[in-house]
């Protein structure tokens, strides 16, 4: 049965790909990153998307040169928005669970001794079901019944992952290097932001495999950055796409949530979970605008905060 969650998407038609050539199976004999440059998202609804351009960008970051936005380091955080008053509750409360490949690594060893496991993931879960479904009949709620989260030693951060033979089981694999290569002062809540962002994509829609990449993953992030679990590193900026897709993105649904009120990315989401995704109509039906028209205003009302901005400086 199809979840209709993205990463089992990714994984079925990407797996074969991402696996036989990644470099922790094999030489790496094709490396994904060699027809991207560095922070150059791919072409919306080809293979390379979501988990995978997480591989694919923080490949960049440890293997090849620093990429222009580089991706989930974090400084002193912003404090957490307070956790939304109630939280939804799926059919199934599903099994979580904990997966060390090797506790000799540092990486390992340090999740342990800096994160309570259980009450990492149980709040994660909590997060994201909040800001994602608060409000909404439990059928709404995707039927995600386990999710594994498995530390190991791999390239980049982090990807989801649906299993084979189920996709209502999610397994969210976690870099242990990339941990240990954070600077301690923030590597705790760089942990919760990663696995916050990767929870999304447990639950999250995705218009039957339809929808852009980029906007699968602004949701993700739009989550974390509501979580209070915002790197440092995170601009907001208003050129290129709006389906850059990542924090890019985040930040333009963050602009809808205000404009158009609370619970206006639940209702992107909502609209992801069983039709299929019609660029036109699908923003027309939701804000009575074409996404390039929103887009424009999101980068105006943008212009004018930091000319505010500026004026309050000087
Ligand atoms: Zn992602």
């Amino acid at each position: 049965m199809s979840s209709g969650i993205y990463p089992d998407f990714l994984h079925r038609r990407f797996s074969r790909l991402l696996f036989r050539h990644s470099p922790w199976r094999a030489p790496l004999s094709i490396n994904p990153t060699s027809s991207l440059a560095p922070g150059q998202l791919p072409a919306p609804n080809t293979t390379y998307y979501t988990s995978t351009y997480e591989y694919v960008l923080t490949t960049s970051i440890t293997h090849l040169m620093p990429p222009p936005t580089p991706k989930y380091f974090q400084l002193a955080m912003s404090p957490a928005a307070p956790p939304p008053s109630s939280t939804p509750k799926p059919k199934r409360t599903p099994l979580l669970r904990l997966e060390l490949r090797d506790l000799s690594q540092p990486g390992a060893q340090s999740f342990l001794s800096s994160l309570s496991a259980p009450t990492a993931l149980e709040e994660a879960v909590a997060g994201v079901l909040s800001y994602l479904y608060r409000g909404l009949p439990r059928h709404c709620i995707p039927p995600t019944r386990s999710v594994t989260l498995v530390l190991r030693s791999m390239p980049g951060v982090a990807y989801t992952a649906g299993k084979d033979l189920d996709d209502d089981h999610k397994e969210i694999h976690f870099s242990t290097d990339y941990i240990a290569g954070v600077p301690e002062s923030r590597r705790r809540a760089e942990m919760l932001g990663v696995i916050r962002h990767e929870m999304v994509h447990c639950w999250q829609w995705n218009a039957l495999g339809t929808a852009p990449g980029g906007l699968i993953e602004g949701i993700a992030d739009w989550v974390r950055l509501r979580s209070g679990l915002v790197p440092p590193h995170w601009k907001q900026e208003s050129d290129g796409d709006w389906d850059a897709g990542y924090q890019h993105t985040g930040y333009f649904l963050e602009y809808l949530e205000k404009r158009f009120g609370e619970g206006s990315v639940r209702r992107v989401n909502e609209a992801l979970r069983e039709q299929k995704y019609e660029e036109e109509s699908f923003w027309e039906d939701l804000f009575s605008e074409k996404v390039g028209k929103l887009w424009e205003d999101y980068g105006e009302s943008f212009g004018k905060e930091k000319l505010e901005e500026k004026k309050q400086k000087s």
